[in-house]
Parts: C-alpha cells; structure tokens; sequence
C-alpha cells in the first residue's frame, strides 16, 4: 500500500505522515529529508550545483538510506540534524530541482515503495513517484501559519533566525518548488485537498485515516 502526502512547506506533512505511519504499522518516508541530505552532501564536496554532470557522478557513488529509528544517513554519516539548518533550507530547493538529482532520488523511492507499503511525503509523490498510488492526500495551510510553525519549530532548537526570515524562506520555496521545470510542486488531480490552517495534528491524522478505513 502507498499513501502519498505531498504538499508545500511547514502544511503539516512530516508530522502527520509519521503517526499515519504509526497506527498502521508502515514505514514513513520522508523525502524531503532525502533532497536536504543530497544538498547537504552537495555543498560538502564544494560542487557547482549547476554542473549537471559533476552532480551525477557525485550522486553515483552516494549511499542514502534511512535506519529503524528515520534518522537519515549519506555515506554512513548520520546527518538527521545538519539537514535542517537554515542554510540548507536556503539552498534545498535550489538542487532539488536539478533532473539528475531528482532522477535519483525517485529511483530510491520507488525501490522502497515496491518492498514496503509506505506512506511517502514530499511535493511529488501523487504526480510523479507514484502516480498509481492507493492513496493521495494534498496537505496545504495560509502561509503565515505555516511560517509561525516552523518559526516555534526553529526557536526551539534555538536557530538565530527571525520570522520574516523564515516566511520569505517558505515563500521563496512555495516559488521555486511550483514553478521549476522538472516535477514541480502540484495536487494530483485525484488527491484529497486538506486545508491544515485550522486543524491540529490529530485532525489531520483522523481524517486521512478515515478516508483510508472508508476505502
Ligand atoms: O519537506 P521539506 O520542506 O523538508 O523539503 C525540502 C525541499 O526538498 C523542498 O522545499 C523541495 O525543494 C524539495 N523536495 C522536492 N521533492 C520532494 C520532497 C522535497 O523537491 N518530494
């Protein structure tokens, strides 16, 4: 079984698809984490993030997987915290939109979707990963609410970093991530549209889950 949960940043899908995940007993993937990782591994090796082909032989000879606990590890480092930094947040979408970057990342999802039943999270799981998946949620909130839950997200991690930093980071993504080339950011025209703004996680949860129990 797939459960695709795309949507844009901060909607609420990390959370939502990890206790999904939970009550059913399945793996969650999250691919978000995946593109921050590549990016991550990407500015570590001081590559042009436009030079395609230096970024398809750095990616040949990656190893990206997740452990039992969903920290995500590259090349047998465990780099679950450096991920989430502002710096990468500024540069994610950036390299994500690269094609050979996004032909990778794909080939791993669809591997673990073919083993596992899994609910996947990311920006085009329902369009492009899985577009026969059994089921597709579009997870969306005003942009000023899913600014203020990552600002509270960050600050307790204590990021020096102020909110109308973090809402034109989420803007500037919300822009780059819809409107890129290759995969951009979309609701498949069969996914269920869930307005986050006013719900709180186990709304979210119940509802997915509902449509999942009603099917
Ligand atoms: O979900 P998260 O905000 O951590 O994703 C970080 C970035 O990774 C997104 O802004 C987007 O550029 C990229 N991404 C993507 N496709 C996915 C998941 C994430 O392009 N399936």
């Amino acid at each position: 079984m797939i459960i695709a949960i795309d949507g844009p940043s901060a909607s609420g899908k990390s959370t939502t698809a990890k206790e999904v995940a939970k009550r059913l007993s399945i793996m969650h993937l999250d691919t978000g984490a995946m593109y921050r990782a590549v990016t991550w591994g990407i500015k570590q090796s001081s590559i042009n993030i436009y030079d395609d082909n230096a970024i398809k032989n750095y990616l040949y000879n990656i190893e990206l997987y997740f452990d039992e606990n969903n920290h995500i590890y590259l090349n047998n480092r465990n780099v679950s915290d450096v991920i989430r930094t502002v710096d990468i947040s500024e540069q994610v979408s950036i390299i994500s939109a690269r094609p050979e970057v996004r032909k990778k990342m794909v080939e791993i999802q669809r591997k673990l979707g073919r083993e596992f039943s899994c609910v996947l999270e990311g920006r085009d799981i329902g369009t492009v990963v899985f577009p026969n998946a059994e089921f597709k949620f579009f997870l969306n909130a005003d942009v000023d609410i899913r600014a203020k839950r990552r600002f509270s997200e960050l600050k307790k991690k204590n990021e020096k970093i102020t909110f109308d930093e973090i809402l034109k980071n989420i803007k500037n993504r919300d822009r780059m991530d819809s409107s890129r080339v290759h995969s951009p950011l979309k609701k498949a025209k069969d996914a269920i549209e869930i307005d986050t703004t006013q719900l709180t996680i186990n709304d979210q949860v119940d509802k997915i889950l509902e449509r999942i129990k009603n099917k």
